[in-house]
């Protein structure tokens, strides 16, 4: 029981934390004379939905903005914004009593700093970003013919429509020195979603906040992450590239349980079909729903002895 008490009191973080220690063990006294039934008032009420990018209009305030990756005849940012739409009012049809904001709702972009603003200002529980991803394209060394009997290469680059499946990303501090260094000398590309967007490991002031961050909410952006995944694979049959922890601004600075979904390959022909078409964004869009549903479940479980 004890346990029980604590594992619950683990999923309910920030300033509510204490009154919620509070409440539960005055409702567990209550409850032990009853049916000893512990209630958790934590309740879902607030989902942030973030589509990723944008185009920047004329104007914009100052602050971080990005037009995000281009397929052959789609772009990531219109992709975002027709999930973000829809899934808003998925979530508010499907999941009662829980409200889905949306960071962007017209072609225009919102800096990463308005991004987190709107999120917090909300008092959002749950921030989805959710986004497209895209591999960068090869150097390779072609022959281009001889000259003087020696052969004549030059490098070309060539589009890598390889990449295939889905990808969960949580606020964290990954990168090893080796990947830093290999950044600097360019043996490895960046991330597309690293452009630009990515925090420094080494400024004081980050490491505070991951710290703050990690303690607060990594356990629940997780335990939200997994679900997606795990919906996406189970019911909709998506390859997936798993878990991973990234440096973000935007999921650093909104102070809730965040995760980025990677919803595929813009640059992969085949997953660009299906990320435009309606079944795909459809298919997307409900795993994303009924895992909110399971999270929710869990995060606001009332346990029965
Ligand atoms: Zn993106």
């Amino acid at each position: 029981m004890k346990n029980k008490i604590l594992n619950r009191l683990k999923l309910i973080s920030g300033p509510a934390a204490l009154f919620m220690c509070l409440s539960l063990f005055s409702l567990k006294l209550e409850a032990s004379t009853k049916k000893d039934t512990i209630v958790n008032s934590f309740k879902l009420k607030t989902v942030i939905i973030d589509p990723g990018h944008g185009a920047k209009a004329e104007g914009s305030p100052p602050g971080h903005y990005s037009r995000g990756a281009d397929g052959s005849f789609s772009s990531e940012r219109n992709v975002t914004l027709a999930l973000g739409l829809k899934l808003q009012k998925a979530i508010e049809k499907d999941i009662n009593g829980v409200k889905a904001v949306l960071t962007r709702s017209t072609a225009d972009d919102v800096s990463w700093e308005r991004r987190a603003q709107i999120a917090n200002e909300n008092k959002g529980q749950l921030f989805i970003s959710l986004h497209c991803n895209s591999l960068a394209d090869r150097v390779v060394r072609e022959r281009v013919g001889t000259k003087r009997g020696k052969a004549v290469y030059k490098s070309v680059r060539v589009p890598d429509r390889s990449g295939k499946g889905v990808l969960m990303l949580i606020y964290g501090l990954h990168r090893s020195r080796e990947e830093e260094n290999a950044i600097k000398n360019n043996q490895v590309e960046e991330d597309s979603e690293m452009n630009g967007a990515a925090l420094d490991p080494d400024d004081p002031v980050v490491i505070i906040l991951t710290n703050e961050y990690k303690r607060k909410f990594r356990k629940q952006s997780v335990n939200i992450a997994n679900f997606i995944n795990d919906e996406l694979v189970q019911n909709d049959g998506r390859r997936t590239e798993g878990l991973r922890e990234q440096g973000l601004y935007v999921l650093c600075h909104a102070a809730m349980p965040s995760v980025l979904v990677e919803t595929g390959y813009i640059n992969n022909p085949e997953e660009e079909e299906y990320l435009n078409s309606e079944e795909g964004q459809n298919d997307i869009v409900n795993s994303i729903v009924r895992a909110i549903k399971s999270y929710k479940s869990q995060i606001e479980g009332v346990t029965t002895n």
